[in-house]
């Protein structure tokens, strides 16, 4: 059992749950992942993991995942918490209300949210970390990235990038799929053997949302703008398309 913090390298003095443990309803599976990290790393990205669940749970696919109920009321009581004001904040700021008069003339409100697909991809690229050290039984070195990009963000990809990603997408549906709470995570990945570090990943968040991972080693090129790790380590040479 490594003992090192997988998202930093220092000394482990706890576990971090992978993915966010917020991402659960309760009551919990008992087969959550947990990986070693140090008291910075062990559950201290609450914030950004809150943020995360709310954004995945805010849209309409979400809604119809069974079980959803528990997380809207586990928001709902997040949110009225004292401690919770730049949640609300953030929550505001990315929210428009359009007012809509279809229901026979009656203004309904429309909750338009708008996606941070950075942070969430962020948030993503550390699941994959983690994910990574749970599969392989190693440490991911931390001069190798661990990207993450969200469904929707794929629309902005371009060719002929967009054509591998659905292709290495394609292929990750032939991988065994990995349920580790039904309705709400699960995953599948591939190792890219001729190349060390390398792995893609499909998570599936409330069966309905999804994001592609890699993580990729030093010598290659991973670059979308939209794609985010927890590292800062990223290339600044133009992609050429190729994973
Ligand atoms: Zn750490």
């Amino acid at each position: 059992m490594s003992t090192t913090c997988i998202y930093c390298g220092e000394p482990a003095t706890g576990r971090d749950h992978v993915p966010p443990v917020c991402l659960f309803s309760k009551p919990r599976p008992s087969n959550l992942i947990t990986v070693p990290a140090c008291e910075q790393h062990n559950g201290k990205q609450s914030k950004d993991d809150e943020f995360f669940r709310l954004q995945l749970c805010a849209r309409t696919e979400a809604g119809k995942s069974p079980g959803i109920l528990k997380h809207y009321k586990a928001i709902e009581r997040s949110f009225r918490r004292p401690e919770a004001s730049g949640l609300v904040e953030k929550w505001n700021e990315h929210t428009r209300i359009r007012w809509d008069t279809s229901a026979g003339g009656i203004l309904q409100p429309r909750y338009q949210i708008r996606q941070d697909f950075q942070r969430q991809a962020m948030v993503a690229g550390r699941i994959v970390r983690g994910l990574y050290y749970h599969e392989v039984g190693e440490m991911l070195p931390l001069t190798v990235n661990a990207l993450a990009i969200m469904d929707l963000a794929f629309d902005e990809i371009p060719s002929p990038q967009r054509e591998t990603l659905d292709q290495i997408r394609a292929d990750l549906f032939d991988a065994p799929h990995k349920v580790v709470s039904e309705n709400e995570f699960s995953y599948r990945w591939i190792p890219v053997d001729e190349r060390e570090f390398m792995s893609v990943w499909h998570l599936s968040f409330f069966e309905s949302i999804w994001c592609l991972g890699v993580t990729n080693g030093p010598d290659t090129e991973w670059n979308f703008d939209i794609a985010s790790g927890e590292s800062p380590k990223r290339s600044d040479s133009q992609s050429k398309g190729t994973l």
